[in-house]
């Protein structure tokens, strides 16, 4: 339960104040309640201190040891160092503070110190060495345990907890909840480490289960008090549809149209989540969503990330839908103004990018949105475009194949059908490492594979959208290829800063063989069809992002004929080569995500605020994939049980999850 009292800005708080209020925010910490579940992540054990003559070099340590003799030096860029003296009887050590002056004053030989922090050999003084982290006045009554909190600029761990400290002595008893009070004091004051881990557990189910609540309550209203349109879905349309298509469905396919057919029948909005690997065919999925639409006489739109791929969309669903007599349109920001339509009447199907979002943009009557690569979007470009209907079905589509745990937090709202096989006749792409200098290797192997009839991708990094070096590396890349390797075959060059129609005309002479070699920036990422590019090149490998690479390979190995990926480049750090070990490891999207996630965190990977990742104090979404499932479940239970229960719990609690930076600015205006 919300109290009075909890929600107090930390500015409140003895001893803190507006400023260390701001740097409090800069943690997430906006009020009281913030900061009793400011929970340590670590903690440091001082009960059995190790002698200094047992300290050994490398490592994190904690010792204590009298004042011997305090040295403070200043350089000549009045940069100053405090070197203390400390001796317990066993041995010396010098404890070092930099940049720290103030500090000299507080210290005197005979006192008695507590400090932690990496040792070394002074590469000056040939002794032993400690850089201090933190320390502590040995009074002989220090907590035997000490919480580690996360830090930042501006705030230093004793003050964070005399913080801490008041804030439990004032405000622990207006937590409602009785064991998260237990489970507070022993975080915040450990004395036994083995409590300190279910004690973080359980306040991470309660904050996950609050979390869940919100999600499932969302999901129930639309489930049971928003009206939906009711599509029929008549046999005659699902045989004209497959009459126009060149192939049958895979079972996934069919799977998860079975689940969107029951959402159309429901009455209810659908709010659907389709997963699927790049290249598993959720596009024409999409289509044949769109052509009931149609049929019912309602409007569909195909929301794409990328001009090209819209334009691609355009192309593809153009050709489909001129057999099924539906009248496809293409709105994007190049779209020439004498074409663009504000009002979409007569159109069936819209294709568009960002620019289908504009407010002068009206529809007819919109009975379903589709939204592609929807990591690419945020949450509120999708409800920008399901706000152009009345209560439109929703199907949102994204190849990133997230970990359940992940899904379960993003998209926890939404109704989730994953297309888990690719199109038969499938080869899964052989990729390899190769280092620079082994790199003219790789063009024989070009040169055989375009013998043969196949077609190449050399892609080349574009670490900012309009960054002109990286521009000219693609450029001189082409012109390299072109004169002194390949000059003999046609290569062609690709980049974003091409104009659509441009782009146009590359793509449709690389999909007519008239180019041999494709060099591009990654403006190829999503969504290119070409199965005869049966090789991919990609340069400086190791800049590339893994879900990057992993769109990117997924360009090819679309026909029958064996595909090759070469990842050229020198991974000089532990993450490179885990990227690039992994892409060599597996075609597997999934586990591909995974390494991905663990390697760049789920903020990084989905843009944390944008895609609606919540603010969790305590929880951690990699960390706590099993309690993220235990809490759903128990939500579940509990909405079921006792909805208005749940939606007390959701609405005195919700708040905390929204962006810290808004909570504050909210705070300062109160
Ligand atoms: P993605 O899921 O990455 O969006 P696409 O929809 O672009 O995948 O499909 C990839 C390719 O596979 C396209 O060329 C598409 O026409 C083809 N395809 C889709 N479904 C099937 C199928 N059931 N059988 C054969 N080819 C298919
Ligand atoms: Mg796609």
């Amino acid at each position: 339960m919300s109290n009075q009292k909890l929600d107090t800005p930390v500015q409140y708080i003895k001893g803190v104040g507006p400023k260390l209020a701001q740097v409090f925010a800069k943690l997430g910490v906006i009020t009281v309640e913030d900061l009793l579940y400011l929970v340590p992540r670590d903690f440091e054990d001082r009960r059995n201190i190790k002698p200094i003559a047992q300290v050994r070099p490398s490592e994190f340590e904690v010792v204590k040891g009298e004042i011997m003799d305090v040295d403070v030096q200043q350089t000549r860029n009045r940069f100053s160092i405090i070197k203390v003296y400390l001796n317990d009887k066993t041995a010396t050590l010098q404890a070092v503070w930099f940049n720290q002056p103030y500090l000299s004053k507080l210290f005197r030989p005979g006192m008695k110190l507590i400090v932690s922090g990496k040792v070394e050999i002074s590469s000056y003084d040939h002794i032993l060495q400690l850089q201090v982290k933190d320390f502590e006045v040995d009074t002989g009554d220090n907590l035997p345990i000490v919480p580690k909190y996360p830090l930042t600029q501006g705030l230093y761990p004793k003050k964070l907890r005399a913080v801490i400290k008041t804030v439990m002595d004032d405000y622990l008893k207006y937590v409602a909840d009785k064991k998260s009070r237990t489970a507070l004091q022993v975080l915040h004051f450990p004395t036994d480490p083995a409590k300190t881990g279910p004690a973080r557990d359980y306040l991470a189910f309660e904050e996950l289960l609050t979390f869940q609540l919100g999600l499932l309550l969302q999901r129930k209203r639309y489930k049971e008090e928003l009206k939906g349109r009711k599509f029929e879905i008549k046999e005659e349309y699902l045989e004209e549809f497959k009459k126009a298509l060149s192939f049958t469905f895979t079972g996934a396919q069919e799977r998860v149209m079975n689940d969107i057919y029951d959402d159309f029948r429901s009455g209810r909005p659908m709010n659907r989540l389709l997963q699927g690997d790049v290249g598993s065919g959720k596009t024409v999925v999409a289509a044949l969503a769109a052509f009931i639409a149609v049929k019912n006489g309602c409007q569909a739109a195909i929301l794409a990330p990328t001009e090209i791929l819209a334009q691609q969309h355009y192309v593809k669903l153009s050709a489909l839908f001129k057999k099924l007599d539906c009248r496809v349109d293409l709105l994007t920001a190049t779209t020439s103004s004498a074409k663009k339509r504000e009002e979409l009447k007569d159109q069936d199907v819209v294709i568009g990018t960002h620019a289908l979002l504009e407010k002068k943009i009206k529809f007819r009557d919109l009975g379903l949105a589709i939204i592609d690569e929807q990591h690419r979007f945020g949450v509120h470009q999708r409800l920008a475009l399901v706000k152009k209907g009345f209560s439109p079905h929703v199907i949102v589509m994204t190849a990133t194949p997230i970990p359940r745990s992940l899904a379960l937090t993003l998209y926890g709202d939404l109704d989730r059908s994953i297309i888990d096989e690719l199109p038969p006749g499938r080869t899964p792409v052989k990729t390899y490492y190769v280092p620079s200098a082994r790199r003219a290797d790789a063009n024989e192997f070009i040169r055989l594979k375009i013998k043969e009839g196949r077609q190449v991708f050399v892609v080349c990094p574009l670490v900012e959208e309009s960054s002109e070096l990286d521009l000219k590396a693609a450029k001189e890349e082409a012109d390299r290829l072109q004169k002194y390797i390949f000059p003999e075959l046609k290569v062609g060059l690709i980049h974003g800063r091409l104009k659509g129609d441009e782009k146009d005309k590359i793509m449709k002479d690389f999909a007519d063989k008239k180019i041999d070699i494709l060099v591009s920036t990654t403006v190829i990422e999503v969504g290119i069809d070409v199965p005869n590019a049966t090789v991919m090149v990609v340069e400086h490998a190791e800049r590339f992002g893994l879900s990057q690479l992993h769109q990117l390979r997924g360009r090819i190995g679309r026909g029958s004929e064996q595909s090759f990926c070469f990842l050229v480049g020198d991974a000089k750090t532990d993450d490179a080569k885990e990227r690039l070990k992994a892409m060599v490891a597996t075609n597997d999207g999934f586990k591909i995500s995974e390494v991905d996630l663990k390697l760049r965190g789920p903020g990084d990977l989905f843009g944390a605020r944008q895609s609606g990742l919540p603010n969790f104090r305590v929880a951690d979404i990699i960390r706590d994939e099993k309690i993220i499932q235990e809490a759903r479940r128990a939500a579940e239970a509990l909405v079921e049980k006792d909805a208005e229960g749940a939606r007390n719990r959701w609405e005195s609690q919700g708040e905390k999850f929204k962006d810290p930076q808004k909570r504050f600015e909210a705070s300062a205006l109160n």
